[in-house]
């Protein structure tokens, strides 16, 4: 952990304010995504330990539960099997949550809700989540969008907390880029672990019902599917074209 603490020496108390900047930073593309990525250059060692700190205060709390209408850890091996970012530690753990959702944190850590693995209806459906949400990972989306808040805060020679810097962001939306990208390696990691696309286009048709009853202002950033942009109808016309 020493060699992340030297590297994040800057102190963050994230208030709204800079939520919204930050908001409008993830906004500006993947240009400038790089150009900080660069400058920081975490290890994906350094990475899977703020997963570690991330997954504890997550979990806190929350109830996780077991299923047997799937096989979620045989379906997330075989599309772990694909993946080029072999030293990130990606798992998941199953949340007890009525929310039809699905999330990825840096260091490879997938939470799938109780009420996305009642909503879905096929192994098809579970397997691109989780390739959709190990596919943020495999992008860095996850650790970028905490090396930009670390950048947002003010410079600060004291021990900074880059755990809690990352908690106080985990909530925050993809950009609508991220999300199409993200949409488009899942898809090419189901074709490898021999899953089709079939799976992404029922999951996004049977979104489009569902956005319709939440309505526009009451989506929670948290989730990963139902957000306020792109809508599940762009995203299925995306994955129906590739
Ligand atoms: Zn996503």
């Amino acid at each position: 952990m020493g060699k992340i603490l030297i590297l994040f020496l800057f102190i963050n108390v994230c208030g709204f304010a800079q939520f919204e900047i930050l908001k409008e930073v993830l906004k500006t593309g993947d240009e400038l995504n790089k150009v900080l990525l660069d400058f920081t250059r975490l290890t994906d060692e350094e990475e899977n330990q703020i997963g570690e700190g991330l997954d504890k205060k997550i979990i806190a709390g929350k109830a996780g539960f077991t299923t047997n209408k799937y096989d979620v850890k045989a379906v997330f091996t075989k599309i772990k099997k694909h993946v080029t970012r072999t030293k990130i530690n990606y798992r998941f753990a199953l949340v007890k949550d009525p929310d039809v959702n699905a999330y990825a944190v840096a260091g490879g850590n997938v939470y799938i809700n109780s009420g996305l693995i009642d909503f879905i209806s096929s192994e098809e459906e579970l397997a691109f989540v989780i390739a959709h949400e190990i596919a943020h990972n495999e992008l860095k989306h996850c650790i970028s969008a905490i090396q930009y808040q670390v950048r947002a805060s003010q410079v600060n020679p004291l021990l900074g907390d880059v755990i809690g810097i990352a908690y106080s962001i985990y909530r925050l939306p993809f950009s609508k880029d991220q999300e199409f990208a993200a949409d488009e390696l899942a898809v090419k990691l189901l074709k490898k672990a021999g899953y089709s696309k079939n799976g992404g286009i029922e999951f996004f048709r049977k979104l489009e019902k569902l956005e319709e009853k939440y309505g526009q202002d009451k989506r929670d950033g948290l989730n990963d599917f139902i957000s306020s942009h792109p809508l599940s109808k762009q995203r299925r016309e995306r994955i129906e074209k590739m």
